[in-house]
């Protein structure tokens, strides 16, 4: 894993679109950098009635297009720099998806399995406190993130609308059910990244089913990843956590290894394992689809040159460093951009967000239809721009589609004062 700074990726990866549009350096320079940034210090009571304090951010990076919109993270690695590339990363993906929301992202610096259930309640509703003037419906709806779900998610709406003496479900998303949550949105992650995949495959004229895959990480949005690709008929030959990566000839029935680490808390000793790997051994399989769904900078310059996957979705945010990106693009390996291929947590959440306002909730085969549809509508946008303005990669024309819709939307809001 490297160290390459996500904010600077994101930067490059916006100056590398930016040579394909008609804007000014001063337009670029703003979509470059949050509008705002909260950083603040949660004194905390423990168990034992001692304190502690956490730092936490929340960035709001553009909100052009609609409502700041990003998740939470519970992370020790979580800083400034990476708050700041996430939350940039979400204004490109919900353009991407041409969802009318803007992009923000907020993170706690915090090891969460070293903490008890009632100090993790405490440390969420200090950060939701802090948070409480600055979200809102209509202005910054938070979501779940890596080591974060409903159960955070209603801890926060509860704070929020305790303090504010209102019932407003919409302030956040990834909800439980019985708050207020969507059908389909703990799944959506996953599920987009293999539709995403599915049509990448389609674009080459191969089939996903026979497939063979390798899913590194097995949270949230890894572990439905696997299942779904699996249910379409895939063979997942690979799958790790950070404990370490496992591999089998024929496939894993993903549901069975979850089982197995929700017992022994990680997927190594599986039974059905025929060999063990390194997570480096597992991303440099060779597989027809490589699913990165665990943090930043899983594949690297080093790494990529072994990279011999021939689709690479990324379920991970920003798991691909630049360098490494352009030398997967020269080696013809299609990339589908997680801000298109995981798109399908905010997309659900967009969807969760759209039946609070309306307090009229659909069922789950509509969710889960109307995300497929988003992600096939806008996976052929981009092959479009790809392939009419010529561009290297998807990721590009990606960046080069959202970043024109996010200009159009600021344009046309004009500047004031
Ligand atoms: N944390 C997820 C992401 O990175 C979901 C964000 C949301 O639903 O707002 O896309």
């Amino acid at each position: 894993m490297s160290d390459v700074n996500p904010y600077q990726s994101l930067r490059t990866q916006i100056d590398e679109a930016a040579e394909y549009l008609d804007v000014s350096d001063g337009q670029i320079e703003r979509l470059k950098n949050p509008e705002r940034i909260l950083e603040t210090n949660l004194s905390v009571e423990m168990d034992d009635g001692s304190v502690e304090v956490f730092r936490a951010y929340r960035s709001q990076f553009n909100g052009d297009r609609g409502p700041y919109k990003g998740g939470i993270r519970y992370h020790p690695q979580v800083s400034r720099d990476e708050v700041k590339a996430l939350s940039g990363w979400m204004v490109y993906k919900t353009a991407t998806s041409d969802i009318p929301l803007g992009g923000g992202k907020g993170g706690i610096v915090i090891d969460p399995a070293e903490y008890s259930e009632s100090e993790l309640e405490r440390i969420t509703r200090a950060f939701a406190k802090e948070l409480t003037p600055l979200i809102g419906a209509d202005r910054d709806v938070p979501a779940p993130d890596v080591n974060t779900g409903q159960r955070e998610m209603n801890w926060i709406k509860d704070t929020y609308e305790t303090i504010e003496n209102t019932t407003e479900p919409g302030v956040i998303t990834g909800k439980d059910l019985s708050s207020g949550g969507s059908e389909g949105r703990v799944e959506a992650t996953g599920r987009s990244t293999v539709v995403a995949a599915r049509e990448a495959f389609d674009y080459l004229g191969k089939d996903i089913e026979g497939a063979t895959v390798a899913v590194q990480g097995y949270g949230n949005a890894g572990w439905i990843a696997a299942k779904l690709v699996y249910e379409m008929g895939a063979d997942v030959v690979a799958v790790s956590d950070s404990s370490g990566a496992i591999y089998t000839e024929e496939s894993f029935d993903p549901v069975a290894v979850k089982e197995f680490k929700r017992e022994t808390g990680s997927v190594v000793g599986y039974s059905d394992a025929e060999d063990e790997l390194t997570n480096d051994e597992l991303l440099t399989l060779d597989v027809d689809l490589l699913i990165p769904a665990a943090l930043e900078n899983a594949i690297d310059e080093s790494l990529a040159h072994e990279i011999s996957a021939d689709v690479v979705s990324e379920a991970a945010n920003g798991p691909i460093t630049p360098a490494a990106d352009e030398i997967l693009s020269d080696d013809d390996v299609l990339v589908v951009p997680d801000i298109l291929a995981n798109a399908g947590g905010v997309v659900v959440s967009y969807f969760e967000w759209v039946q609070n306002r309306q307090r009229f909730y659909w069922s789950e085969d509509r969710v889960n239809e109307e995300l497929d549809a988003t992600i096939v509508e806008q996976f052929w946008n981009l092959v479009d721009a790809y392939e009419d303005r010529e561009l290297p990669s998807l990721r590009t024309a990606a960046y080069v589609v959202a970043l024109q819709r996010v200009i159009d939307a600021g344009e046309q809001a004009g500047r004031w004062p």
